[in-house]
């Protein structure tokens, strides 16, 4: 069986192949192709919503065909179309819903729709050392930032997720202020590189709340105060020390909130997924403090950590595998969730 999967809903148009088998094993991927609207968007310093429903709307025909050519496959050999129907920009998903469902009522074939969160939280399952149920997942991406105990896929548990902004957006804020392009959390991760992250005392919110809870408004406000501190010309050391002290900042949360979840569940294995879960620095320290507790970690190809059509095809292989349907092609009618939490999925 193959399914073909389309994500688009924030600034990311991906398309992919995936074939698995009903009887179980790993699904494959066959051939992706995205398409990143990030330059365009970096002129306004974040994403522009209807620039990006028209570049959706440009991209995710070719980025069908790409991935068709290099699975040497035609549309004839697909059998189930997924997309994402949620959450995200309500414009950016109907794109890639709109084309799905089409494609499918003339084809004839059933739709599946994907939490993008879903895809998240399963894009491990494309590596070469995917993970075993149950999990607790860390996802931390521009948008969310959770934990949850993952049983079984489709059975999702919120441990606990911040009560204000996540961690990618505190790594985007705070580049900003700093003066780094949108997005801003890998760049203010290179510069932190030749940074001292004890620099500056910036606070670490809910640290010692006791739950897997977060909180990273705080930290963004006191990144403001020492920005102004600094002045109009900051140093190149006083920026890489800000950086620094701020990645510092937002992983030692992260770590300690997931080993509180990890305790508390009695699981041994995390897995960590969304954009963040690039972060250099956060892996090596989840690391090294798993494996002395005895913990495996999983993460996705790093190429995977963010937006991608993969995520939602093999999300799409792994619920059909276990008897979640697909929906049968209808007139044509479908609707997206542009707001949507992932325990509904359960
Ligand atoms: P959501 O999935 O919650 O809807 P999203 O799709 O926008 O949000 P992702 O694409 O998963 O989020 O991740 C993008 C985020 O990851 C951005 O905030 C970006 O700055 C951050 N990010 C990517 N690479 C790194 C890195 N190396 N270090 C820190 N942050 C990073
Ligand atoms: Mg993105
Ligand atoms: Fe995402």
């Amino acid at each position: 069986m193959r399914v073909l999967g389309f994500e688009s809903s924030c600034d990311e148009t991906g398309v992919a192949l995936v074939e698995f088998t009903e009887q179980g094993g790993s699904p494959k991927l066959l051939a992706d192709a995205l398409h990143s609207q990030i330059s365009m968007h970096q002129a306004y310093g974040g994403v522009v919503p209807e620039l990006a429903s028209r570049d959706h709307i440009r991209r995710v025909i070719p980025l069908t065909r790409e991935v068709l050519a290099r699975a040497q496959a035609s549309l004839a050999d697909v059998d189930v179309i997924a997309y994402t129907q949620g959450p995200g920009l309500a414009g950016a998903l109907l794109v890639g819903a709109g084309v799905a469902v089409s494609l499918a009522a003339a084809l004839g074939k059933p739709t599946m729709a994907v939490h993008h969160l879903e895809g998240h939280l399963l894009s491990p399952f494309l590596s070469s050392d995917p993970p075993e149920f149950p999990f607790v997942a860390l996802l931390v991406s521009g948008g969310h930032t959770q934990l949850m105990r993952v049983d079984e896929v489709g059975s999702y548990e919120l441990l606990g997720e911040t009560i204000d902004d996540a961690a990618g957006e505190a790594f985007d804020k705070s580049a900003k202020l700093l003066g780094l392009p949108y997005p801003g959390g890998p760049h203010l991760a290179k510069l932190a590189e030749t940074g001292n992250p004890e620099a500056f005392a910036l606070p670490r919110p809910l640290m010692h709340s006791g739950k897997p809870d977060f909180s990273f408004a705080g930290l963004k406000t006191a990144v403001l105060t020492q920005v102004k501190k600094l002045g109009d010309a900051p140093t190149e050391q006083q920026r890489a020390d800000l950086a620094a002290s701020t990645q510092a900042a937002i992983v030692e949360v992260l770590l300690k909130k997931s080993l509180l979840a990890l305790k508390e569940s009695g699981l041994k294995r995390l897995v960590v997924a969304g954009g963040v879960g690039a972060n250099r620095m956060l892996r090596e320290q989840l690391n090294a403090a798993c494996a002395k507790r005895g913990i495996r970690v999983h993460y996705p190809e790093l190429s995977l950590c963010t937006d991608n059509g993969a995520m939602i095809a093999m999300a799409a292989a792994l619920r059909l595998q276990r008897g979640i349907g697909a929906t049968a092609p209808s007139g044509g009618g479908f609707e997206v969730r542009p707001r949507w939490a992932l325990g509904e999925v359960s």
